[in-house]
């Protein structure tokens, strides 16, 4: 008999849940993975044979601090960097034949990774620290500027780097406090975000908007606020990473821009507010936007006008054969590449290459021939 499902997921009806899990397959397995939150259960949740990975849930954001932080926390808050990459939980499956392929890397939608899985393992050590907590999954950001799905780079970081910022129980998605969970990183050699320390929610405001002048100046992207028993978290962001999203949306407008413009406009309008800024600053937040949007876009513009292709631009480097796996599994997603370089380092395979983006390619093209727009 397999698990009671309703009770593992805390359900009245498990096969009302069920109806909303999708199957795909990995390695010759089968999996099933929920793509969006459904009944209290996560997006990104996985079941493999008899066991479950718990998505990783969503985090709100505080648009003004002073008094959202106060308001959401009763109790010590700690506050940690956020970084700008890939969430991935990792986790070591036990079921059936999962149990042979060791620890594997989940993405926030609920898909095995193989690449992500290989270099998590190859870098990190998790073998050790899944040999004492197999009850737990690690989850963090993968960074850094050699990777196939964000380009945020981190002078730290030559190629990719993986940062823990929870550890929390594979099966009820339960979290570790944070204290305990630093403390378990720290113990098992697993590089953790930093922290900024723990203060009262009075205090935690002041030490934010530090850490956010701080964070700013040196174009990261931000913090997450947690209480000491990790279940409630906030987030806030930097001007910085405000601009430097809006840059990469309309540098392909048609793909992303519309979806980023008015979520990254109000959350400025905020934070020049909270922080009383003068006319002229304001003018500068102002000029400083304008040109994230305008200028990239206008380069884009240009580019499809010279035949140039255009899209996200990426490295990857790793094992030739892995990254043969990720190169199909694009072509399976019906992503167009652009290969701009394709070369052997030593062991590994260094691939340069451009996601092609064609509603922006197809749409410039149209307008730039004198198309018309019913608007
Ligand atoms: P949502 O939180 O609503 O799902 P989203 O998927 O757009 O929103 P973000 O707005 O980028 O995500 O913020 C949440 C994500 O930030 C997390 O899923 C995680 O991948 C990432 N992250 C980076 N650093 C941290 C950190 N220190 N603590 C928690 N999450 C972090």
């Amino acid at each position: 008999m397999g698990p009671d499902w309703a009770a593992v997921f805390g359900v009245a009806d498990a096969d009302d849940l069920f109806e909303h899990f999708q199957a795909e397959r990995y390695r010759g397995r089968e999996y099933r993975y929920l793509p969006d939150g459904r009944h209290g259960v996560e997006r990104g949740t996985v079941i493999l044979g008899d066991a479950v990975v718990r998505g990783f849930p969503s985090i709100p954001r505080v648009l003004v601090l002073d008094p959202g932080v106060p308001e959401y926390f009763d109790g010590p808050v700690a506050v940690e960097e956020k970084l700008d990459g890939y969430n991935v939980r990792v986790a070591d499956v036990d079921a059936g034949d999962w149990a042979e392929l060791g620890p594997l890397a989940f993405t926030r939608s609920g898909h095995v990774c193989r690449y992500t899985s290989e270099t998590v393992r190859e870098r990190y050590p998790l073998a050790d620290f899944f040999d004492d907590h197999s009850d737990l999954q690690v989850c963090g950001e993968l960074v850094g500027p050699e990777n196939p799905y964000t380009a945020h780079d981190y002078g730290e970081v030559d190629s990719v780097a993986f940062r823990v910022f929870d550890l929390r129980d594979r099966e009820t998605g339960d979290p570790l406090p944070v204290a305990e969970r630093r403390a378990l990183c720290e113990e098992y050699g697993l590089e953790q975000v930093r922290s900024f320390g723990t203060y009262d929610p009075a205090g935690a405001v002041a030490a934010v908007g530090d850490a956010i002048d701080e964070l700013d100046e040196r174009g990261r992207e931000g913090v997450v606020l947690a209480s000491a028993d990790g279940e409630r978290r906030l987030k806030y962001t930097t001007s910085a990473i405000h601009r430097s999203d809006l840059e990469h949306a309309f540098a392909l407008p048609f793909d992303y821009g519309r979806e980023f413009l008015f979520s990254r406009v109000i959350r400025e309008v905020f934070q020049a507010v909270e922080r009383d800024e003068d006319a002229e600053a304001v003018r500068e937040r102002a000029r400083a936007l304008g040109e994230s949007i305008l200028l990239p876009a206008v380069e884009t513009v240009r580019a499809v006008e010279r035949g140039d292709p255009v899209g996200d631009e990426h490295v990857v480097r790793g094992d030739p054969e892995v990254l043969d796996h990720l190169f199909a599994q694009f072509r399976d997603q019906g992503l167009e590449l652009d290969v701009r370089d394709d070369r052997r380092e030593g062991d590994e395979r260094v691939v340069e290459f451009v996601k092609l983006a064609s509603a922006t390619r197809d749409k410039t093209e149209y307008y730039l021939d004198g198309g018309t727009i019913d608007e």
